[in-house]
């Protein structure tokens, strides 16, 4: 369980009243009972229930179970699509280790407005399930033209170009050290933007293989890659 609190031997740590029915009513879990807890910073806990009600409830910390371990230093940037599939992209890059995610808007961005808390939600979701100890920052919305010109070119972007059609492109070669993919909308980038892209050189093109993926898909597909030759 996720709690936004820190974590040390002894301390009362609260729940709020989603936490305490989740734990309660979902898990039927009774005051005694230990559960395992994190809060993104301090490792994963153990932890005995001490009281769940209706409006919230606390748990007594014990000790620490497991070592802090935060992903690599991967962003994963990507432009809103449908709210399902949108879901699945947050999902996807929490499970599969990235710091930070950035949605951003483009020319041919389905979507004009997300809502940063509920993406939040899932990604804490997300490591909750796949037992992780790190939660990724989703930001809010921006336009890809202002997050590339505040962009600090110490950091490479990989742009998965359905443009480079081919076989997929393993990364061997590719400098360590921190990297964001970017992702497009459904309708691709436009030629403004590709133009762009293509221009900047902290941007590195890369092929997901001769077929064209659905956005969600090629989130997934690119994380895998870079993962596989430059994760840990
Ligand atoms: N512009 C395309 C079109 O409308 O024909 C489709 C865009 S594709 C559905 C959405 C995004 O997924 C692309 O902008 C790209 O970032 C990524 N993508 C999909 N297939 C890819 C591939 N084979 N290689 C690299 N990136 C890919």
């Amino acid at each position: 369980l996720f709690i936004d609190h820190p974590l040390a031997e002894g301390q009362a740590a609260p729940l709020d009243g989603a936490q305490a029915h989740y734990l309660s009513g979902v898990m039927r879990l009774k005051p005694g009972d230990e559960i395992t807890v994190f809060n993104g910073r301090d490792g994963a806990w153990s932890a005995r229930l001490l009281d769940a009600g209706k409006r919230g409830g606390s748990l007594e910390l014990l000790a620490q179970v497991a070592p802090q371990r935060d992903p690599p230093d991967l962003w994963l940037i990507f432009a809103p699509i449908k709210k399902a599939r949108t879901d699945f992209i947050v999902e996807k890059a929490a499970e599969m280790g990235s710091a930070r995610i950035l949605p951003v808007q483009t020319d041919f961005t389905n979507s004009e407005r997300i809502r940063q808390d509920r993406l939040q939600a899932h990604a804490v979701e997300a490591a909750e399930q796949c037992g992780g100890t790190f939660v990724p920052e989703v930001a809010d919305l921006v336009p890809l033209a202002r997050l590339l010109d505040g962009w600090d070119a110490g950091r490479r972007i990989l742009w998965a170009d359905e443009a480079r059609a081919g076989p997929a492109e393993t990364l061997a070669g590719l400098p360590r050290g921190p990297w964001a993919i970017l992702i497009g909308p459904e309708g691709g980038f436009s030629e403004a933007e590709r133009q762009r892209l293509g221009r900047t050189p902290f941007v590195t093109p890369v092929s997901l293989g001769p077929r064209i993926l659905r956005a969600d898909t090629a989130a997934v597909a690119a994380l895998a890659l870079w993962q596989a030759q430059l994760g840990d």
